[in-house]
């Protein structure tokens, strides 16, 4: 089992109070002196650590560099990311039936997704550490953002896909930003096996959620949430629902909320239940949680149009389940109906998302129809990113354009005003 505690102890290693510790066996490691992913002895996941956690008061600005104090660096090649709106959904509230709903758009990011929060930070790492080519596998996102932060910090990227699963937008992103971009005959898990063995040979520095330091940026999300719910209700949220791919952002949420506890910022009773929700054809983080196991079991087929979350082996599992549990949470699959039906929701309240984001509004619903979620709890729910990153599914879920003839009469006709 994952050790997740953090304690007092500064080992050597560390480089001005910043350093990995491997969850697995608790093995410490230089932060910046070699491109390393996971653990030397024991392959475990790596986290970052430090010497002083910060105290909210010591926040500010705006964005994700606002936690400069919580994070490795004081800077970062920055587009600028964060500073996400906290939307108010007066009818799904209504009618889901909590104490308050807010919805957390991280679609509003530079490349319209949550991924831009971990790329400001990873690549000011790979710029410390020296490294020459950027790579990532990705459903999408991951690409969008990687391409874009590259292009930004002047530096070589290299994208695999899986071959037609990847939404329109974001292979149009990755293309304009000058990503070299192969598509590879595989899923997404598949992809990340090759981009492994690329950054292992030293061919590539890593830049998907297994790089530690991309889940220091993305824990700014549950920075966020806090300070901003707390200015709106004076109270913390009982809860954050989000959607779960390879788990990073379940692993990050966690990791923000031990640090609080850590510096005496919030006490163990006010971390917010970390709620997952997958689709029901891609669900091993619902698997293993409703089975109880420490690890997840490798779906080697996964399908949902939920395109951002089709995965089958989550591979920041070690951190993420144990996330769930202690905090109290649990995890939920939902169907591509009932994502598609959140879509529209949200769409209905002026909130454009893709659709691997609406399965945490979907993921709620189910959740409190199932009873488990109480009607007077306070509740985020995150949507990871913007409705243009996927037309086609939004065009699907949508309206029908309507033809009519060219004149004021047609029109009218077709209104049924005349
Ligand atoms: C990457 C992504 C996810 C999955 O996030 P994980 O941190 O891998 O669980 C969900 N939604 C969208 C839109 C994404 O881009
Ligand atoms: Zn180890």
């Amino acid at each position: 089992m994952a050790n997740l505690e953090l304690t007092d102890d500064v080992p050597s290693v560390a480089d001005d109070g910043v350093w990995l510790t491997c969850i697995e066996c608790g093995e410490s490691f230089a932060p910046f002196e070699e491109v390393r992913y996971t653990c030397d002895d024991c392959d475990g996941l790596l986290e970052a650590r430090y010497a002083d956690l910060p105290t909210f008061d010591e926040f500010e600005g705006e964005g994700v560099w606002r936690y400069s104090a919580a994070l490795p660096f004081e800077e970062g090649v920055t587009l600028p990311e964060g500073n996400t709106p906290l939307h108010r959904v007066p009818r799904i509230e209504e009618e889901v039936g909590v104490g308050s709903l807010r919805v957390k758009h991280e679609g509003m990011n530079p490349t319209g997704s949550f991924k831009d929060r971990g790329m400001t930070v990873g690549v000011r790492v790979a710029k410390e550490i020296g490294v020459g080519r950027l790579a990532c596998a990705s459903t999408g996102n991951t690409s969008a953002a990687l391409a874009a932060y590259g292009a930004r910090g002047g530096m070589e990227t290299l994208v695999l896909l899986p071959a037609g699963k990847v939404a329109a937008g974001k292979i149009a992103q990755a293309a304009l930003h000058k990503a070299r971009i192969l598509k590879v005959d595989g899923n997404f898990d598949e992809c990340l096996d090759i981009v492994q063995d690329l950054a292992g040979r030293g061919e590539a520095y890593l830049l998907n959620s297994l790089n530690p330091f991309r889940l220091e940026g993305q824990k700014t999300i549950g920075l966020e949430i806090m300070e901003e719910h707390y200015a709106d209700y004076g109270e913390f949220p009982d809860r954050i629902v989000l959607p779960v791919g390879n788990a990073g952002n379940t692993a990050a949420l966690y990791k923000c909320f031990r640090e609080l506890v850590k510096a005496g910022e919030i006490t163990e009773d006010q971390v917010p239940k970390i709620t997952g929700a997958q689709a029901e054809g891609a669900a091993p983080m619902v698997e293993a949680i409703e089975e109880g196991n420490d690890e997840t079991r490798r779906w080697e087929e996964v399908e949902t149009r939920a395109t951002a979350i089709r995965i089958g082996n989550p591979v920041n599992a070690p951190k993420a389940l144990p996330g769930i549990r202690e905090t109290g949470g649990t995890a939920v699959a939902v169907s591509d109906e009932e994502i598609t039906a959140a879509q529209r929701d949200l769409a209905g309240e002026g909130v454009g998302v893709e659709p691997a984001s609406a399965a945490s509004v979907a993921g709620l619903r189910k959740l409190r129809d199932r009873g488990v979620i109480e009607d007077d709890e306070s509740v985020v729910c995150l949507t990871t990113g913007h409705l243009l990153k996927d037309p086609d599914a939004a065009a699907a879920a949508g309206n029908d354009p309507e033809p009519v003839d060219n004149s004021t009469e047609a029109v009218l006709d077709l209104l049924g005003e005349n």
